[in-house]
């Protein structure tokens, strides 16, 4: 990323704002060879605060290259105009974002792509892989069950093969997991959340070899996708503290997820720290950090789930993640509205179900929270 040097001796990244540049004879050469990205031109294109912030994000997630986008959902567009042809398949775990599906399900089939699911697990890849096969989608940690995707395997699977398996590391961050290092082709995120860290930048990130990255950036041009210069200045700075964050927000979930699953009104619990036996092991060897979401069912259904988030007083009750306020929202209301009752048991929402993004406040002080809540919503 950045260093501060004699020209330019200030600590911390410039906001270049600039949106157009000073010609010069070597920008018209690259220009005129088609390499109008590594000119100064235009900022569609690219500008210093953002190459600074990808290099930075290339190398914390191991990549040859970095493109940062307007959002996370501009990311996943990239990564698939990037790597999807027209015709043939992709393969999508059933455990994706909504905004994600969504997008898949609007627009592959319009191009003549079939979206298919699977499991999310390689024996599910294996039997569903077919010679048409483009691209494989699976999230880090899945929401809101928090399955840890088996990556390694996956790409054992795909060994053979010509599709990229691209991994959604939102809930995950480089910090607890390098998908690339364990064998996937292509990691995307959601720099709004654990990224950004504090719930005031919208941001997307793309990493991985540089000839599809490359596509990939010249697709941003193209649709105009590339984050405002201040996006990229805010993302820069909240992921000065990521490290700290992400550490702190998984040591306050993983002390949540142990007393919420010894209290006598909580029916399941859903944290990585909470794994036993096999599922430990394999989680163990691809996850450093659980992470600072999880999820649980109080016991008096969707109704007592309710009451419970609106008596939250230290949480407050809204959708997204991986900022330093710990957050309460129920996906049958948000992530996951409109699913039918046997959509929503296939993926694990059982009623009264919450999901926590928790924060880096004292832990002591979300637990009260949760206990006074607990108490309030019952009948
Ligand atoms: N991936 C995951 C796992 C998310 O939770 C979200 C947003 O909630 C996204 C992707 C989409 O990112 P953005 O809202 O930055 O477009």
């Amino acid at each position: 990323g950045w260093r501060a040097d004699e020209g330019r001796p200030g600590v911390v990244v410039p906001q270049e704002r600039s949106v157009t540049y000073r010609l010069s004879d070597l920008a018209y050469s690259l220009r005129s060879a088609g390499r109008s990205e590594q000119a100064r031109v235009y900022s569609r294109e690219s500008s210093p605060t953002l190459e600074a912030v990808e290099e930075k994000l290339a190398n914390l997630d191991g990549a040859e290259s970095a493109c940062l986008y307007a959002s996370g959902m501009a990311a996943l567009h990239a990564a698939l105009l990037a790597t999807v042809e027209p015709g043939g398949r992709v393969l999508v775990s059933e455990r994706l974002y909504g905004g994600s599906d969504g997008l898949l399900d609007a627009w592959l089939p319009r191009q003549g792509t079939r979206v298919v699911r699977f499991s999310g697990e390689p024996f599910d890849l294996t039997a569903k892989l077919t010679a048409d096969t483009r691209l494989v989608l699976v999230e880090s940690l899945a929401n809101p069950t928090l399955d840890v995707a088996d990556v390694r395997g996956l790409a054992a699977a795909l060994a053979e093969h010509s599709a990229k398996l691209l991994v959604d590391a939102t809930f995950a961050t480089p910090m607890a997991q390098r998908p690339l290092a364990l064998g996937a082709d292509l990691v995307w995120h959601s720099a709004t959340k654990y990224l950004g860290g504090h719930s005031d930048v919208l941001a997307g990130a793309l990493c991985g070899d540089r000839m599809t990255l490359d596509a990939a950036r010249h697709w941003r041009t193209l649709v105009g996708a590339t984050p405002d210069p201040e996006a990229a200045w805010l993302l820069d700075r909240g992921m000065k503290t990521l490290g700290l964050r992400f550490e702190r927000a998984s040591s306050n979930a993983s002390e949540l997820a142990a007393w919420l699953s010894a209290h006598p009104e909580v029916e399941v619990v859903h944290h990585p720290s909470l794994l036993t036996g096999a599922a430990a092991q394999r989680a163990k060897a691809q996850l450093d950090l659980p992470g600072g979401v999880l999820s649980f069912a109080v016991r008096g259904g969707d109704a007592r789930a309710d009451r419970l988030v609106r008596a939250l007083q230290v949480f407050t009750e809204a959708a997204s993640l991986g900022g330093v306020e710990s957050l309460a929202s129920q996906p049958v209301r948000m992530s996951h509205v409109g699913l039918s009752a046997e959509q929503l048991s296939e993926r694990g929402i059982v009623p009264g179900f919450i999901r926590l993004a928790v924060g880096v406040e004292d832990a002591a002080d979300l637990r009260a929270d949760l206990e006074r809540a607990l108490a309030a919503s019952a009948d």
